[in-house]
Formats: C-alpha cells, sequence, structure tokens
C-alpha cells in the first residue's frame, strides 16, 4: 500500500480531530523517520517532546521487553516489585519526596486539580467546594472537559459545555495579574513554564519566581505543569529551574516513558501528595510494571546529559535560526530545542511551510496558525541541524 491507500482508509475509518502532514509512517531511529515509501525525515516534533531520548531508544527498548515478559499489569489491588523503584528513583531525580504516576498527561492535570483542591479544604480551610485555582490565558493542560474549561481556545471549547467552576483566567507573564487574582478560596495557581501549544510562549525572566513567591507569601500551592516543558527539553531538568524555582506540584508525562508508552505523575513532597487517602483516586493502569519503561528513562537522561545537549545546541539552532534572513519571520524564540518560528501574519500561515519542509526531509508541526516549532529529539547532534539549516533558510523564503 502507499502512502495515499492509508491516508484515504484513515479519513474513511477514522475520526477527523487530527489534521496531521500526510506523511505515513513505518518505522524511526533516533531523530529519524521513515515513512511507508522508503523516505526519510528528520523528526522535529518529537511526538511533542515525547520522545526526547530519540526515537526507539535501545535502553529503553530493552526494560520495555524484559518487563512485558515477566508480568504488565496488576493493577494497584496488589503491589509489584516495579512501582517502589519507580518512587524512589524519581525521588532521587527530582528532590520531590513522593510522585503519583498516571498514564495521559491531562489525567496527571486532572489529579494535580483534584489533590490541590483536597489541600486547600483539609490544610487552607477553604469552604468545602469554593476552592479556585488560577490559570493563564492561552493555556494547554489537555484535553478533558475540566481541563478545557479553563482553555481560552475556542476550539478546544467550542460545543464541550458546561464546564467545570472553579477557575480563574489571568494573563500569561503577568505576574501582578496573578496577585490580583488570589482570593482567601485560591487553593493554587498552574502555568506552564514556557507556552508549547500557544506557540512557544516564553515569559519574561523572572516571572515563575515572582508567582512562586505571591503563592508562597499567600498559602497558595503553585503548580507548573512540565509536561511538554520537562525532562531536558528546555536544558534543564525542569523548565521552572532557569528562574530557581522548585514548585509545590510539577506534572511530568510525555517523555517520562520516551516514547514508548503512556506514563504520567504529579510530584510533590509528603505535605501536599500525602493527603490522598485510600480510595480518593485512583488508575487501573496508573503505576503499573510496564513504568520500569518509565525507570530507564532517566537513566538514559542522565547517562547522555540530554539536558546539557539541548541547552548547547538549542542555543546554537536558535542563533542559526536568527541569522536567517527571511520575508515572512516575525520572531525566532525558546529555550533549548523547544523553538518556535513565528511568521508575519501575512506569511499565510505556518502550514504550508511545513508542507514545504515535509518535501524536503524535514517534519516541523504548525501551532496556532503562525507558529512553526523546531524540538527535535534531544540525542539530534550538531551535524544534523546543519544539515536542516539550509533546506529550512530555502522554506522561509518561499514566496
Ligand atoms: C501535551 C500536554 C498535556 C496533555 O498531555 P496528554 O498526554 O496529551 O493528555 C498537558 N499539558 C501540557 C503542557 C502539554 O504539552
Amino acid at each position: 500500500m502507499k502512502t495515499q491507500d492509508f491516508i484515504e482508509i484513515e479519513e474513511q475509518y477514522g475520526a477527523h480531530n487530527y489534521h496531521p502532514l500526510d506523511v505515513v509512517i513505518e518505522r524511526a531511529e533516533g531523530v529519524w523517520v521513515y515513512d511507508v515509501e522508503g523516505r526519510k525525515y528528520l523528526d522535529c516534533l518529537s511526538a511533542y517532546s515525547a520522545v526526547n531520548q530519540g526515537h526507539v531508544h535501545p535502553e529503553i527498548l530493552k526494560a520495555l521487553l524484559e518487563q512485558a515478559k515477566k508480568v504488565t499489569l496488576t493493577s494497584r489491588a496488589f503491589r509489584n516489585d516495579q512501582l517502589p523503584m519507580l518512587y524512589k528513583e524519581l525521588s532521587e531525580m527530582t528532590g520531590y519526596e513522593m510522585s503519583l504516576p498516571m498514564n495521559s498527561g491531562a489525567e496527571a492535570v486532572e489529579t494535580a486539580v483534584k489533590l490541590a483542591r483536597k489541600w486547600a479544604y483539609q490544610v487552607k480551610k477553604v469552604p468545602r467546594h469554593q476552592a479556585e485555582i488560577i490559570v493563564a490565558g492561552n493555556n494547554f493542560h489537555g484535553r478533558t472537559v475540566t481541563i478545557i474549561s479553563f482553555s481560552t481556545e475556542p476550539s478546544y471549547r467550542d460545543d464541550f459545555g458546561p464546564f467545570t467552576p472553579g477557575f480563574v483566567v489571568v494573563e500569561y507573564g503577568d505576574a501582578s495579574a496573578v496577585e490580583k487574582a488570589i482570593t482567601s478560596n485560591t487553593a493554587a495557581v498552574m502555568l506552564e513554564p514556557i507556552q508549547g501549544e500557544a506557540g512557544v510562549i516564553v515569559p519574561p525572566a523572572g516571572y515563575l519566581k515572582a508567582v512562586a513567591e505571591i503563592c508562597r507569601k499567600n498559602n497558595v500551592l503553585f503548580i507548573a505543569d512540565e509536561i511538554q516543558t520537562g525532562l531536558g527539553r528546555t536544558g534543564k531538568l525542569f523548565a521552572a529551574q532557569h528562574d530557581g524555582v522548585r514548585p509545590d506540584i510539577t506534572i511530568v508525562g510525555k517523555a517520562l516513558s520516551g516514547g514508548f508508552y503512556p506514563v504520567s505523575a504529579i510530584l510533590a513532597d509528603k505535605s501536599v501528595l500525602g493527603l490522598f487517602k485510600p480510595g480518593e483516586h485512583g488508575s487501573t493502569f496508573g503505576g503499573n510494571p510496564l513504568a520500569a519503561v518509565a525507570r530507564a528513562r532517566p537513566r538514559v537522561l542522565h547517562e547522555e546529559k540530554l539536558a546539557e545537549r539541548s541547552a548547547e545546541l538549542g542555543e546554537y539552532f536558535i542563533e542559526q535560526l536568527s541569522e536567517i534572513t527571511s520575508p515572512h519571520v516575525k520572531e525566532v524564540r525558546g529555550k533549548g530545542l523547544l523553538i518556535g518560528v513565528e511568521l508575519k501574519p501575512e506569511a499565510g500561515g505556518a502550514r504550508r511551510f511545513c508542507e514545504a519542509l515535509k518535501s524536503k526531509g524535514i517534519l516541523a508541526k504548525e501551532t496556532h496558525d503562525n507558529v512553526i516549532r523546531f524540538a527535535p529529539p534531544l540525542v539530534i547532534d550538531k551535524e544534523t541541524i546543519d544539515w536542516a539549516l539550509p533546506s529550512i533558510r530555502e522554506t522561509l523564503n518561499m514566496t
């Protein structure tokens, strides 16, 4: 079967909730993916940063295969011999006392929302069911009904109400807006350290630090959604560390499993995460023994110095992209290897540039209408970036 045959079947039998580039991938290795017609492409999306360590990383593959032969699912009705080690290794890697694994990112965000509300009632003594959580405009935290309830993006929300109450939206990047929105019922402030889906929006330096201080002063939890920015993507283990901030709750997902299997988690200290009691929250697959995959992932992150690579190569990539003269480019921005190239409104949208890049063997995806995101696996090297740059330059200069 050819590319077009697969596309036709997919369009006929599948829901059309995505608008993928028309490339049908059949296998992948490291930073490269291969389509059903044998064409090779540089992956500059990394499945929205879920394959930071590169596609089909041999060590993670080995961990998955070995565990899959032994036991894959116990549910948490019983204990298994992998979960304790995952807890311990996550704690050693991140410095948080405890964690709670879930599956998808959205599920971990929901877990953080529930935990923050519980903390508000039990510790802060907010009147029951009155807790408020402050979030930022243009946020992306996932797709459940509660999460889209505080989205400001019409396409995420329209026709999906009624919505979950208890959220207050303020402008991203403005710490004083957070301060003004705090009331005695505020449980938490939840932010992305860099807004990935909004178009790689990097807030002013010091913003997260100021918000964290406002939270501490007002007895409010600070939650960082690091599902996209965490685990080395921006050049540090967590993007909040660029601002010297240690949030009360950090949410991770995506790259936690190296792209093999959905594993997400929330990280917090015992004074917060210790509040969940048996029966109050759960997930059949959350914390299953295949979490062994997530155990291999931190080792890879550390041993291959992926955060350091991301910092160094990201700086180089941003610098090289900034030097491209193009009539279409408004701004190049990012941190580490999470990079956005924003096009001018009159450029005709980012999609056509992504299509053109595809024909040159580079897979990048538009985010919103005018931003091309470049976020290759962190195992990319300088030679590969140098290989891609002439094609990117040519594409950004097309008419
Ligand atoms: C992708 C993403 C999510 C949602 O993760 P899913 O696994 O798709 O549910 C939440 N927050 C951020 C910042 C993300 O990038």
